[in-house]
Parts: structure tokens; C-alpha cells; sequence
């Protein structure tokens, strides 16, 4: 049989609150389960929003929890060569395009688009999908706007992509928590339109990170929050573009805050550290969390 390998990949833009203590917690209970390993990851891409202090407080909330995790710790920021290096192979391939419209030409495109009546199609975050006019622009004109720096983003083609794999696209999901009982899902990937693979300042993005690291690092099953269940239709995709093995998913349920609401990073009273400084201890956070 082989290992199963688990992995936990916070981002370090905040602190830790009892969300990210639930799903580093179930990660660890089912790798010891299942006898298999776990892996922590550093998703620090977005080198604006990470910070070294924020990577500390993570290491050490999980350390306090009593999580015990392989080093050493892969972090995305030390391997943009390798996620370059993978972009370059899907530029050579014309899967990807380079977007032009910045965020404020999209809206106004868009607003413009609306009062012509026409609704807008949006992700499934609510998104408005990127008008496909940079696709249609001439290969002299794009390269005549490069040659001049002007910013960009390679963004999927979702159109080709799609006529280049396989037609039924889809992902085991376990639909428990003891990762017992599975089902296929069907993946969904037009829904989020042609995709950020790269943005403007870095080789990257979050989706083709996680692909490649998860491939990488032999990840067999990737437990993480709810929240990213719909997402796992593009990553879905960019695993069958690029020829990577496929991890199983089970996506867990979120904790919520009093209101009801998603935890967020600013929240300070779900913060694992504020807890730790308000007397709890780890015992009290796997109460808190249901575990
Ligand atoms: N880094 C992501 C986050 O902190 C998680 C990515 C994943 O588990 O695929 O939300």
C-alpha cells in the first residue's frame, strides 16, 4: 500500500484563528490514521501581503497545537524559478494569453457592457468573468505592448483548454471526515472563465502554485476548507493539461465565527494567539473547533 500524504498550506498575510487550527488539526488526525505523512507548505506568492513575522506566528501556533510536520517546509516565494519554468511550457503551448485590462478596465468595460443591458457573466465568487477581447488582439500588437512593458497577466484560455482534455473531467472527493466514503464530482472549470495562471508582478498564482506543489510533493489527499471546493474544478484541469498525478480531496466544513460568518484573518478574538495569551489551552482549541 502506499503512504498517504497529507499536507496543511496556510498563507502567512495573517494570523492563524481557530479555522486554520481545525483544518491543520484534521489533517494531522488523518495522516496518523492512516499511518501516512504530513507536510506543511508555506503559501507566501504574494510577496506584498506575506510576511517573515506572520511565517513565525504560524510555526509557532502550530507548534503550540502540538502539530508535528516534515522538514524541511517547502515555501512558494524560494521556487518561482520551478513555477516559471511551468507557465513557460503552457506559453509555448498557447494555452495561456497575456491580459492587458487592468481591474479598473474591466469594470468600466463591464459597467459599460451592463448598461447595454447585457448581464455581466461572473465566477463563482461573483467575479466578473475577463472580456476575451486581449485573446483576439493581433501577436504584433501584443508583442508591441510588451516590447513597451506594458503590465500583464497571462491568463488560461479556457476555451482551448478545454478542447484538450479528457471530457470527463472530474475528482474523487471523500464526503466524510474519517475520509471514508467517496464520490466523483464532476468538474466545472468554464465556470471561472480563463483563470489568472501568472500575475502581473510574479510567475505565478494560486492555482498553478498548487497544482505544481501538491504533484511535487506526491500529495495523495488534500483536506482543506469548504471553501475552496469549487476551485478544485480549475485545479482539476490544470492537473490534466499538464500531466499531473491527481490528488483525492475532501473538502471539510468551515468554522464560523458568532455571526455566522466565515472567519477572517482580522478577526482577533478567533486568533489562535490571542487565545493562547487569554489562558486557552490547545485542549480548549480542539473543543472550540469540534475535534
Ligand atoms: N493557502 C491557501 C489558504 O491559506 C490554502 C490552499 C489550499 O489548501 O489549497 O487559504
Amino acid at each position: 500500500m502506499t503512504l498517504l500524504t497529507f499536507r496543511f498550506a496556510p498563507s502567512p498575510n495573517g494570523d492563524l484563528h481557530l479555522g486554520h487550527a481545525y483544518s491543520a488539526l484534521l489533517n494531522q488526525r488523518l495522516a496518523e490514521t492512516a499511518g501516512g505523512r504530513l507536510l506543511l507548505r508555506i503559501e507566501d506568492i504574494d510577496t506584498t501581503r506575506c510576511t517573515p513575522e506572520f511565517e513565525a506566528g504560524i510555526y509557532r501556533d502550530l507548534e503550540w497545537l502540538g502539530l508535528e510536520w516534515e522538514r524541511p517546509v517547502r515555501r512558494q516565494s524560494d521556487h518561482f524559478a520551478e513555477y516559471q519554468a511551468v507557465l513557460d511550457r503552457l506559453v509555448g503551448e498557447e494555452l495561456v494569453y497575456p491580459a492587458f485590462m487592468s481591474r479598473g478596465e474591466i469594470r468600466a468595460y463591464i459597467a459599460d457592457s451592463d448598461k447595454r443591458g447585457r448581464d455581466w457573466p461572473r465566477d463563482p465568487d461573483g467575479v466578473p468573468l475577463y472580456p476575451a477581447m486581449d485573446k483576439a488582439l493581433p501577436i504584433s500588437e501584443r508583442k508591441r505592448r510588451i516590447a513597451e512593458n506594458a503590465p500583464f497577466a497571462w491568463r488560461l484560455d479556457i476555451e482551448k483548454a478545454m478542447a484538450r482534455v479528457s471530457s470527463d473531467l472530474s475528482w474523487t472527493e471523500f464526503s466524510d471526515a474519517t475520509l471514508g466514503a467517496r464520490r466523483r464530482i464532476e468538474a466545472r472549470p468554464r465556470d471561472w472563465g480563463d483563470v489568472i495562471l501568472a500575475r502581473r508582478d510574479i510567475p505565478t498564482s494560486y492555482h498553478l502554485a498548487v497544482v505544481v506543489d501538491d504533484a511535487l510533493q506526491g500529495i495523495s489527499q488534500v483536506v482543506r476548507g469548504q471553501d475552496l471546493f469549487l476551485a478544485t474544478s480549475v485545479q482539476r484541469l490544470l492537473q490534466d493539461l499538464l500531466g499531473l498525478d491527481q490528488p483525492a480531496y475532501f473538502h471539510h466544513r468551515l468554522i464560523l465565527g458568532p455571526d455566522g460568518r466565515k472567519l477572517s484573518k482580522s478577526l482577533g478574538d478567533t486568533g489562535l494567539a490571542a487565545l493562547r495569551q487569554a489562558g486557552a489551552s490547545p485542549d480548549d482549541v480542539r473543543r472550540l473547533v469540534g475535534l
